[in-house]
């Protein structure tokens, strides 16, 4: 099937991101969303199923010879933030964007779809296309895909994330751990509140909750291996009404993350001992949530060889480059702890074409033409493994 014409198809996929651009929904909203990509399928004569972990699609398309079965995924969901852009597809809902390039996620697979639907006769075994909701936010769409047998007689897996920090033309994989494991802390001081001018009658929850804040930070400083990559961030402080009233409540929260569980496991426990132990002296009640987040990432050693191998092959050697591990998250790596698998990083990133900001910002944008090549690796990948001989 190296001779397919995937140029053909790219005005489509420009289209359908646009549309989606114009149209986001966010986390387990995406109803339109899922229709949109259930009519396409359909349309193409892909069995569809939609509805699944409420608003997720799967289409599945099998090949006129016996074979294994691959799965390819794609994110639906947009962000809470409001489009900044200044072009004709611009999001049409105030507060919501695609600023994280899941549009162009899901049009490069329905591109993959229209593809293998054209070429049934020469394919081994099944291609599993799951359109998944609900990435940005925890628990994650995966889990829901996977609880409602996304994964039943899956072989392997292999999913891309658009990224602007790559040119576009580039890919990037690495084995191993890609991505961070992401986890989230709430904690709640209760003081006892009283007049700015008369302190000794107080328990200052505003003050502890200030040392709190630099003891957090000695986890990673003094506890942490520092050979073990690991970040703890306090993202908020809420304390206090006026300059002359001692606050009697103080709340942090925060964000964890790390490359392995033991790192992961240790800070959460000195995050627990750190704020029990200091609001204890300092005669405050705390009450601390702990909510475990996106297991990191790990990459199937012998599926990221195959992307090297077939990437290179594609795109030509000095595109393809094996990336340092990476702090954000994906509820892709629900997947690769079920089944074997590969996440791979498609470079979107043009200076010329603007699209040089950072993922989740106001102003993200990505070069369509990585959607091409996201459709192509995905496509590439599923047909290598599918064509292997039986006996491996
Ligand atoms: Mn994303």
């Amino acid at each position: 099937m190296g001779d397919y014409n995937w140029q053909a198809l790219y005005p489509d996929m420009v289209q359908w991101r646009r549309h989606l651009h114009q149209h986001p929904e966010l986390s387990y909203q995406e109803h339109q969303t899922m229709a949109f990509v259930a009519e396409r399928l359909r349309s193409f004569g892909v069995e569809t199923q939609d509805g699944v972990g409420d608003t997720g699609v799967i289409g599945i398309i099998k090949g006129s010879l016996p074979g294994k079965t691959v799965a390819l995924r794609a994110d639906m969901d947009a962000l809470p933030i409001q489009d900044e852009k200044d072009c004709e597809y611009a999001s049409q809902v105030p507060g919501v964007m695609h600023a994280c390039g899941h549009d162009g996620h899901t049009s490069g697979l329905l591109a993959v779809a229209r593809y293998f639907s054209e070429n049934r006769e020469m394919l081994h075994g099944e291609v599993r296309l799951i359109f998944q909701p609900g990435e940005e936010v925890c628990p994650g769409g995966a889990l829901k895909m996977i609880e409602a047998g996304a994964l039943n007689g899956v072989d392997a897996i292999y999913g891309v994330h658009l990224w602007t920090p790559f040119a576009a033309g580039t890919l990037a994989s690495a084995p191993g751990p890609v991505m961070a494991s992401t986890d989230e802390f709430f904690i709640n001081i209760t003081g006892k509140g009283g007049h700015g001018g008369i302190p000794h009658v107080t328990v200052d929850s505003l003050l502890i909750g200030a040392q709190l804040v630099v003891q957090l930070q000695s986890i990673i400083s003094r506890n942490v291996n520092p050979l073990n990559p690991a970040v703890l961030t306090v993202g908020t402080f809420q304390s206090g009404t006026a300059q002359n009233i001692i606050a009697e409540n103080c709340r942090i929260t925060g964000t964890v993350r790390t490359f392995d569980e033991e790192t992961r496991t240790l800070i959460r426990k000195r995050i627990e001992e750190v704020s029990q132990q200091l609001c204890a002296l300092n005669g405050a009640e705390v009450d601390i949530e702990y909510m475990m987040g996106y297991p990191t990432l790990v990459n199937h050693a012998g599926e990221t060889e195959r992307f090297f191998r077939v990437a290179k092959e594609m795109f030509g050697q000095e595109q393809v480059f094996q990336t340092p591990p990476m702090m954000p998250a994906e509820d892709f790596a629900y997947y690769v702890q079920k089944v074997p698998g590969c996440f791979i990083f498609v470079g979107a990133g043009n200076q010329e074409l603007g699209a040089v900001y950072p993922h989740h910002h106001a102003r993200f944008d990505i070069d369509e033409s990585a959607m091409l090549s996201a459709a192509r690796i995905l496509a590439a990948m599923a047909e290598d493994f599918l064509n292997q001989p039986e006996t491996e």
